[in-house]
């Protein structure tokens, strides 16, 4: 299993760790001498929560920053303010702390701090006669763009002078002129076959506030000319980024180049993650959210990162199935049970396994004294003694799981049925002989019979039962709500409806209001985690738990279908 320190003696497992693409791209740069220090940055921009997605990308940059002793950059791309907020900053922060650890002060930027060097690089470029102001309209923009089998036109505003282009470029600066009314634009090639060559724009007119900057500037530049510089002024050496930027790479190249920065970064680019049955991608997170289908951005169905934590993923669980699902430029889809997996993995021998009963009908011993609690030993992991024992309370009556009690039974039901006996988990042998139904026919009680020589740990091998089921004492049992979860979509139905709007599982949330744990887990903390026996892995809700109601999100349930390799 991975923790934060295995990032750090990857250098050491070097040999064995089969290196994917860009290791192998880093270790020649480093054997060939053109990087000193190896700089890597995660650049989201603060427009949404992130996730998953992200976090492969802030894995990636932060785990090969970590191995070759370099340094990782958390960068706000920041530079269109349209649909930026500080609520979203905050929340990246915090993200990316809980995915990465503790996050060094002086490794958080912001581009838009970089404004006036960017603005300063602009002027460089109009100077050297490689970028002009043009009047075309968005309109004429794209009739003079040309299409991917036809060649663009030069703008006729081409060939304006330098004094010209620098007279225009202060005055777009300094509020001269309507928003849209001119842009800057790098001259570059309007023939080239890559349609992001063809005379980008490399700076607007728009008035907009912006989170750091204010009303300070109506300019902002594009994020193909601010990439490129934000990077290179942090002394990035390998700017990792997605598939779809592979286009863009030459105008990158362009940028630093054309800029004489020293040294210049170099784009790689690798397939985004992508998980089955679930919804990535800001655009549809963000739809669910505003059309109240979800319960905010950490609904703990979704998987942005915020919903991760809170339905109970740990930090070292996201980072071993980013470890699983690889680094590679080939598009694929990670599949969930993987992560699944992942967690559960994480999870077992670190968490205490507690009873808890979801679906819960009374089961009395009609031979066990009247009023009477006793204290029994219980091993909080059964996998790892070190985690010490608890004692639970046993009595009269119990509740146990309405599933693990049938009238007639099917072959091969080893639970409680009329005559069989069980042993009732770290307690004792108990045999049905009765039961009660309501005027439907609804089982309200089981009654038992429990044999005393049988208990737990007593050494008992007079016989043997094949069933075996948790309970929880009802005169101390806590009564807690629980939710069960499922995927929010099944591929296998389709992810959408004909009108665009997301084919939501109908099942995708189960709320159970009347489930009782064992009063040990009443002491639980928004976060604490555990292993329900039999059930699967849980934790307390941060959102909606309160002093006196305690919610559990099932975080997993104890099944697999999934096997690694
Ligand atoms: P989305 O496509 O979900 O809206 P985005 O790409 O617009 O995300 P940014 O804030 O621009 O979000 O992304 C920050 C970084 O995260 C970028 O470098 C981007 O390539 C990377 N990234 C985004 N989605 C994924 C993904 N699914 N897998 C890996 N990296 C991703
Ligand atoms: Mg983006």
């Amino acid at each position: 299993m991975s923790n934060p320190g295995d990032l750090k003696e990857g250098m050491e497992n070097e040999e064995v760790v089969s290196r994917n693409f860009i290791e192998n791209i880093i270790d020649q740069d480093i054997e060939e001498g053109t990087y000193q220090k190896i700089v890597t940055r995660f650049p989201p921009e603060p427009n949404g929560y992130l996730h998953i997605g992200h976090a492969k990308s802030i894995i990636l940059n932060a785990g090969l920053a970590n191995q070759y002793g370099g340094e990782f950059h958390l960068r706000f791309d920041d530079t269109n303010p349209m649909k930026e907020k500080t609520e979203f900053v905050e929340s990246i922060m915090e993200d990316v702390k809980w995915i990465c650890g503790d996050l060094d002060k002086d490794n958080v930027f912001f581009a838009s701090d970089y404004f006036d060097q960017m603005y300063a690089c602009a002027i460089k470029l109009i100077k050297k006669g490689k970028a002009f102001v043009c009047d075309l309209s968005a309109e004429q923009m794209r009739e003079y763009r040309g299409t991917l089998t036809e060649p663009g036109k030069d703008s006729p505003y081409r060939n304006r002078s330098i004094e010209e282009n620098l007279d225009l470029f202060e005055r777009m600066r300094a509020g001269e002129f309507e928003d849209g009314a001119k842009v800057l634009r790098a001259k570059i090639d309007m023939a080239s076959p890559n349609m992001n060559m063809r005379d980008p724009i490399l700076y607007r007119v728009a008035r907009m506030e912006h989170h750091n900057t204010g009303n300070e500037w109506c300019i902002y530049p594009m994020y193909d000319f601010a990439h490129p510089i934000e990077d290179a002024i942090e002394g990035v050496s390998h700017s990792i980024c997605t598939l779809e930027f592979e286009d863009h790479r030459p105008l990158y190249d362009w940028v630093v180049r054309e800029l004489e920065f020293e040294n210049p970064p170099k784009q790689i680019e690798f397939a985004k993650l992508y998980l089955t049955n679930v919804v990535t991608g800001k655009r549809y997170i963000k739809k669910l959210v505003e059309d109240e289908i979800v319960d905010g951005w950490d609904d703990p169905r979704l998987v942005s990162i915020a919903a991760l934590r809170r339905r109970g993923f740990t930090p070292e669980s996201i980072r071993s199935f980013m470890e699983l699902s690889g680094v590679s430029k080939a598009q694929s889809s990670s599949d969930y049970a993987m992560l699944e997996y992942c967690i559960r993995e994480d999870l077992k021998m670190k968490r205490p396994r507690m009873m808890a009963v979801l679906d819960p009908v009374k089961l009395v011993i009609t031979n066990y004294p009247e009023n009477e609690i006793e204290y029994l030993d219980v091993s909080n992991n059964q996998e790892n003694e070190e985690m010490g024992t608890r004692k639970v309370p046993f009595g009269k009556v119990l509740y146990i799981d309405r599933e693990d009690f049938m009238i007639e039974p099917p072959k091969k039901y080893f639970r409680l049925y009329p005559g069989n006996e069980v042993r009732l988990m770290n307690a004792y042998f108990v045999t049905c002989t009765d039961y009660v139904t309501d005027e439907e026919g609804n089982v309200t009680e089981v009654h038992c019979t429990y044999d005393p020589e049988t208990k737990s740990g007593s050494g008992f091998t007079g016989r043997k039962v094949k069933g075996t089921i948790q309970w929880v004492c009802a005169e101390t049992a806590e009564q807690v709500e629980v939710r069960l979860y499922e995927n929010i979509v099944d591929e296998e139905k389709g992810v959408y409806n004909e009108d665009g709007s997301i084919n939501v599982n109908p099942d995708s949330l189960k709320i159970l209001k009347n489930c009782y744990v064992e009063p040990a887990l009443a002491e639980a903390k928004p976060m604490d985690s555990f292993q329900f026996v039999r059930q699967g892995y849980f934790c307390v809700d941060s959102k909606d738990t309160t002093e006196d109601h305690l919610v559990f999100n099932r975080i997993v349930s104890l099944k697999s279908s999934y096997r690694p390799k």
